[in-house]
């Protein structure tokens, strides 16, 4: 195990803590948030009402983005491992016009139709590796912020049991109790329709990865396992339900035939759910000791399958940061930098998602804004643009000022010739750690970096000829892969960007 994984607790204060960190919730989130979290050596508990893994697969695949999150943690040879390969695509959507992400020749492909179970069996295992389990059957009842650290009261499977940690995360889905006793705000609108889905098992179904737009509504299908499809039954002006239990599979299949004129009802269905188009997102990511991730921060309409994703990649910027802090290396107010670049993504994506489902299930009054739509598509620029909006790939957080064309983008996973041999970027990001690419072979690059040795990796390479990178001496990528200072075009001191997201300096710069 990596040493920072022994790391003691060491303060009085931690000696009255369960953990350093308390997640609540062991979906995508929660477990790539853990994930990141033990990476970097902090102690975690990982709560989760639910006594076995959930069975159902709401989400199907992942981004670009995803992939390469997960490449950049050697993460993606799980699958192979787990009996579940990845079919990968440079295909996607915008509210059903098709996209190609081939526009991003340097990124990684997107996964299709791979069951989100998968992906958080994934995560467990590499989370179980890093010596974490979720506490399972444990449901979070209460909290109460103490100033110093936060206590969570659970209904636990031997009785109520109270938690303390020094911070705590709701990654509890959607109607996220975190979100509710932290007394956070989550404005935004109620559902006005309801779309059900089924996963069925002997029905053969033609598949329409973006949907087909029909009379009625749009009918999506899908293979996601051997003879089993998965059906979304998108009928127009059908008004939301209160219900208790979800839809019967004679409600789904009923649908699915106005839709399709099919008859799916012989078929078995393995999961029939319901669900609906509300928007809405917390106006704060923080406050004080507890943050929200993931569909605790924000819903909307599954158009595009961004959700899950975008849980990811907030976990994935929050992980670095909390450990940072909790660490004692970086001050609290790194925290503030997760709620101002991850809010700006999560309204982004309720726009954007809006958006699509306007498109998507608009009907015949929404056909010419389509096909105007779609003409607009054909220009690089515009094609770019949605692309990079629906991938991930187009996100740039605010790092200060300067002109780099890659400074608050990811780094691409470009070829790097080192002198041990060739490389590409990712690897050298796999242990959550911060990165200083000397480009240049310039040794102030060099010595500006050494004090912050304990969490920053120095790697001195040249760019493959043909790399179509933006031309670089030097670049400060963090843990998240988002790049922090480029060289030349940044205006501050590779220092200053290092103490801003690493922290004072371990040992003086000589
Ligand atoms: C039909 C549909 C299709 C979708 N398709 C896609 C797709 O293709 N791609 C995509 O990216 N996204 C998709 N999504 C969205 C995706 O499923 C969610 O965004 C994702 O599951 C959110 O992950 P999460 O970890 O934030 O929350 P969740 O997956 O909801 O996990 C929350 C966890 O918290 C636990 N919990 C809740 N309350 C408590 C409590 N009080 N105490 C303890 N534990 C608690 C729950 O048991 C659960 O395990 C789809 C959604 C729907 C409805």
């Amino acid at each position: 195990m990596d040493a920072a994984l022994d790391a003691p607790l060491d303060t009085a204060l931690d000696a009255a803590l369960d953990a350093e960190v308390i997640v609540v919730g062991a979906g995508p989130t929660g477990l790539m948030l853990a994930g990141e979290l033990r990476l970097a050596g902090v102690e975690v508990i990982v709560l989760d009402r639910l006594t076995e893994p959930t069975t159902e697969s709401r989400g199907l695949g992942f981004t670009p983005r995803t992939m390469e999150v997960f490449a950049q943690r050697g993460l993606v040879d799980r699958f192979d491992a787990l009996g579940a390969p990845l079919e990968t695509t440079t295909r996607g959507h915008f509210g059903g016009l098709p996209l190609d992400f081939g526009v991003f020749p340097e990124a990684h492909p997107a996964v299709v139709d791979l069951p989100q179970v998968h992906t958080e069996t994934m995560l467990r295992g590499w989370v179980a590796d890093l010596g974490c389990d979720p506490r399972r059957g444990h449901t979070v009842v209460g909290l109460t912020d103490t100033g110093d650290a936060v206590e969570v009261q659970i209904d636990g499977p031997d009785g109520p049991l109270t938690l303390r940690a020094r911070y705590l995360v709701g990654c509890d889905g959607g109607r996220s109790t975190v979100r509710e006793l932290a007394g956070f705000d989550f404005p935004g609108t109620p559902a006005t329709l309801e779309l059900f889905l089924a996963d069925v098992r002997g029905c053969d179904i033609r598949p329409r990865f973006i949907g087909e737009w029909l009379p009625g509504g749009v009918a999506m299908s899908a293979r996601i396992g051997d003879g089993i499809d998965r059906v979304v039954v998108c009928e127009r002006d059908i008004p939301p339900q209160r219900r208790t239990a979800p839809p019967t599979f004679d409600e789904v299949a009923a649908g699915w035939q106005r839709l399709t004129g099919e008859d799916i009802s012989q078929g078995e269905a393995l999961w029939v759910s319901a669900f609906g188009d509300a928007t809405r997102l917390a106006t704060e990511y923080r406050r004080s000791r507890v943050l929200l991730a993931g569909d605790a921060a924000h819903v909307h309409l599954p158009a595009g399958g961004l959700g899950m994703n975008t849980g990811i990649q907030d976990a994935f910027n929050l992980g670095w940061k909390l450990a940072a802090v909790v660490r004692g290396q970086a001050p609290d107010t790194l925290l503030d930098t997760y709620h101002d670049e991850r809010h700006a993504v999560g309204s982004r994506l309720l726009d954007n998602t809006r958006a699509q489902g306007l498109l998507f299930l608009g009907g015949s009054a929404m056909q010419p804004l389509r096909d105007v739509m779609g003409e607009l598509t054909e220009h690089d620029v515009v094609h770019r643009h949605l692309a990079g909006m629906v991938s991930g790939l187009e996100i740039r957080y605010p790092m200060g000022d300067g002109d780099h064309p890659l400074l608050g983008l990811r780094m691409p996973d470009l070829e790097l010739a080192m002198e041990e041999g060739t490389t590409t970027a990712f690897p050298l990001l796999r242990g959550g750690r911060g990165l200083v690419l000397d480009l240049a072979h310039d040794e102030s690059v060099r010595r500006s970096a050494r004090p912050w040795a304990d969490r920053v990796d120095v790697v001195t390479a040249k760019p493959a000829a043909d790399a179509g990178f933006p031309q670089a001496d030097a670049v400060l990528v963090r843990p998240d892969g988002h790049v922090a200072w480029a060289a030349p075009g940044a205006r501050d001191d590779l220092t200053d960007a290092l103490a801003r997201w690493f922290g004072p300096p371990a040992v003086p710069a000589n």
